[in-house]
């Protein structure tokens, strides 16, 4: 068991993008508007986002969303509790669905993000690979203290 990210939309604590903001996939077919984006991008190094995302994933959330070409949509329901969608037509990986609170994220790269976001955190950091390191300085929790963290605020992974 390792992914996650377990928050909900609510843009809590962290401040906000003014603006909508839309991105893409690499063909196009898909585009997504998040509403009221969070200043921060959060990071999964599991094993889980390593195959999804090629390596780790940074991944962006905000209040709401819309999408355009959702027929271009993928879904792939990676354990009991996530789904992970994709463009149909490109395989770009386009989100992350936390099913027990409904919390989706989304792939930071398809976003024209303003500079000088933070990274939120770095999770399940026991399961990144040794041949890289994220230079910024950040919160680092290993896949058992974001398990513990969602088991308090009562979600169960069984
Ligand atoms: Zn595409
Ligand atoms: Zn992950």
């Amino acid at each position: 068991m390792s992914e996650m990210f377990g928050e909900e939309n609510a843009a809590a604590g962290v401040g906000v993008l003014d603006e909508p903001l839309t991105g893409k996939c690499l063909c196009g077919a898909v585009s997504i508007t998040v509403q009221s984006m969070r200043r921060e991008v959060d990071v999964c190094h599991c094993e889980m986002c390593r195959r999804n995302y090629g390596s780790f994933a940074a991944m962006v959330a905000g209040a709401d969303f819309t999408i355009d070409g959702e027929d271009s949509v993928g879904t792939y329901k990676s354990s009991d509790w996530a789904e992970r969608c994709f463009c149909k037509n490109c395989g770009s990986a386009l989100f992350y669905r936390f099913i027990p609170t409904n919390f989706y994220s989304f792939a930071a790269g398809h976003f024209e993000l303003p500079e000088g976001l933070p990274i939120k955190q770095q999770i399940f950091v026991d399961e990144k690979p040794d041949w890289y390191d994220l230079a910024q300085k950040s919160p680092m929790k290993t896949g058992a203290e974001i398990i513990a963290e969602a088991e308090a605020s009562g979600i169960s992974f069984e």
